[in-house]
């Protein structure tokens, strides 16, 4: 490994905590570089066609995703929703290498906060814990619907739930919540 690559990956293992540390999401919209944004489609194609997507947006689906701007960052968990403009931000290395499944119940996910941002709604509201705030819990509930539809077993939307910085205690309370038995 390189000096530089090195660096960089202390940077990242650093930043990620930080993440996690600071209201790991709300963090995410200061810190992160502005990037360039890629029209979602073209990452995505075929995304206009999925119901679940259809069911999201309604009759408002097309006009969303051919606005819908993705921008791909080393830093931060996953994929979240940028609340300035409500565009996606994906972690370019989860998209490389993480479960396909798995992406595709987030993408849902998070179009449901692209949803709530262009319905006003705060998306980071302090107020709540992670496990109790409404649009998190609306979220995964659209996904979880997905994941039911697509014949995945609670045990395997256990798996998906599960996050390194979720306590044992809040996976438990989310899963009660989504009447998942895990
Ligand atoms: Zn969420």
């Amino acid at each position: 490994m390189t000096r530089s690559l090195a660096i960089m990956e202390f940077q990242e293992a650093f930043m990620h905590r930080l993440l996690q540390i600071g209201g790991f999401l709300r963090l995410g919209n200061l810190v992160h570089t502005r990037g360039p944004k890629y029209s979602i489609m073209e990452y995505f194609p075929g995304l206009d066609k999925v119901r679940a997507v259809r069911w999201i947006f309604g009759r408002d689906t097309d006009e969303v995703l051919q606005s819908l701007k993705v921008e791909f960052t080393w830093i931060g968990s996953y994929m979240w929703v940028n609340d300035s403009d409500g565009h996606l931000m994906v972690n370019s290395k989860y998209l490389k290498n993480g479960d396909r499944l798995e992406i595709y119940l987030d993408i849902i996910h998070e179009l449901v906060h692209v949803k709530q941002h262009r319905e006003g709604k705060q998306l980071f509201d302090n107020r709540y814990s992670y496990v109790d705030r409404p649009t998190e819990i609306e979220a995964y509930r659209y996904a979880i619907k997905e994941a039911r539809r697509l014949g995945l077993t609670d045990q395997r939307i256990c798996n998906y739930l599960k996050t390194e910085w979720m306590t044992k205690k809040d996976f438990r309370k989310l899963a009660g919540t989504l009447k998942i038995e895990c």
